[in-house]
């Protein structure tokens, strides 16, 4: 058997820990990583107990739906591994030993000096039909096994079942499956991702902008999520060259930066602190914060991005009204100031305290009621007496999210006011 850029895979990993939520699926990830680097694409995900049924159902119903099945998990010797006995039961064909893989075991039991006991010698057992896979690291051999070889609808299904043990695992993956995989590709077929990250719009709207960009048949592919305020658009291309791929990509990517501008900060694995960071590293720009809203969050975003210098300082102070801090002598009731004008006040004097170049200054001059949860604040980034900017945000959202969201609404600020001078 072949596969094509038509062909899907289904990535299975078996085990009572991970589906009560124990333990985190890796393998499954890991897997689907390497698949697509071969140019295959992956349709499903399939998580199942150590249980029998389940996994026999799960299998008949992978191998009438894809190409290519790897399972991880199963095959140890205990009651609940299974694996082997599903994929006969699935199969509707018997267990039997293999010889040598017996022997292997036998010989790391010997080699550790501990007596091997009968469990053991089920991790032998493959469906006939099918075979072994060497595993040099531990006492559990793969398992190979094609569905569909006398099947009238000319359906084939090659499975591969390797280790839980994610060292296991991979070992196998590399030395084994995938280079048996690599030897069945019909043609080339490569696959390319890239990440366009995002801040200060929401996925709905940009769906809304770009309404043909998430269609399911479009080439490439082009997927949004959303994590913490930021979010990122997804771009896969497949096609029969790595050229191809980036070229696809780069059309698709050319739009997205079109459409939405400024809002697009970067693409890959980058995030927005370290963007803005390096932004002010290059420009040989550094920034003070004085923060009477959030306890100095966006300052700490900033600092956690590892850039040095480019933050030196912040006061963090949410008790103080900015009037207040600007002339101690004031009266507290804050609606006798125009909120820009004593915002950006503070934030040049925040400038000139620290010594840096821009200075912010973050505060709710609205309302006062922190309490409430759809609350305005304002941020003022001032590069000098005369060229500053104001910005009005809303402070709204989840409470587990908001001020995280807020943080990076100021340092987007902060982008964008660097981007444009
Ligand atoms: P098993 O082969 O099912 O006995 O699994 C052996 C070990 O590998 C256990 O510690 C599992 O928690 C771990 N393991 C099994 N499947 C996975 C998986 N999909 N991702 C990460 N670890 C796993
Ligand atoms: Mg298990």
């Amino acid at each position: 058997m072949k596969f094509s850029s038509n062909s899907i895979a289904e990535v299975i990993s078996i085990g009572d820990e991970l589906t009560s939520g124990q333990r985190l699926d890796t393998n499954t990830q890991w897997l689907s990583q390497k698949l697509n680097d071969l140019g295959i694409n992956v349709g499903y995900h399939t998580t199942v107990a150590d249980d029998l049924d389940r996994q026999t159902r799960a299998l008949q119903i992978a191998a009438n739906r894809a190409e290519l099945v790897l399972i991880t998990g199963g095959l140890g010797p205990t009651q609940d591994d299974l694996t082997r006995e599903a994929i006969a039961n699935a199969a509707g064909v018997a267990l039997v030993t293999d010889q040598q893989a017996l022997a292997h075991i036998e010989s790391i039991f010997a080699r550790n000096g501990r007596p091997m006991s009968l469990a053991n010698k089920k991790q032998a057992l493959y469906p006939v039909g099918g075979s072994t896979i060497h595993n040099e690291e531990g006492t559990a051999p793969g398992v190979k096994f094609c569905f569909g070889q006398n099947d009238e609808s000319g359906h084939q299904c090659l499975l591969f079942a390797a280790p839980g043990v994610p060292y296991e695992m991979k070992k196998m993956w590399t030395e084994q499956i995938e280079p048996e995989i690599g030897g069945l590709l019909d043609g080339q077929s490569v696959i390319r991702h890239r990440v366009l990250r995002c801040f200060g719009i929401g996925e709905s709207s940009a769906e809304s902008k770009m309404p043909h960009l998430i269609a399911r048949d479009r080439s490439p592919r082009v997927g949004i999520t959303a994590s913490y305020a930021t979010i990122s658009f997804r771009i896969t291309a497949t096609a029969e060259t790595e050229f191809d791929c980036e070229k696809q990509i780069e059309e698709t990517a050319g739009f997205i930066r079109e459409t939405l501008g400024e809002i697009v900060f970067g693409d890959g694995d980058v995030n927005l602190q370290t963007v803005t960071a390096n932004l002010l590293a290059s420009a040989g720009q550094s920034v003070a914060f004085v923060d009477f809203q959030f306890g100095g969050a966006a300052a700490l975003l900033l600092r956690s991005a590892g850039v040095d210098k480019v933050c030196p300082s912040s006061i963090a102070m949410d008790q103080v009204q900015p009037h207040q801090w600007l002339d101690p002598e004031s009266d507290s009731d804050s609606s006798q100031h125009d909120p820009d004008v004593t915002l950006v006040r503070a934030a040049d004097r925040i400038r000139c305290m620290m010594g840096t170049t821009i200075g912010i200054a973050i505060g709710n001059l609205h309302t006062g009621d922190l309490d409430q949860q759809h609350t305005e604040y304002r941020a003022a980034v001032c590069f000098s007496e005369n060229q500053s900017s104001v910005e009005k945000f809303s402070r709204a959202g989840h409470s587990e999210m908001r001020d995280t969201r807020c943080a990076k609404q100021v340092v987007d600020f902060l982008r964008r006011c660097l981007l444009n001078r």
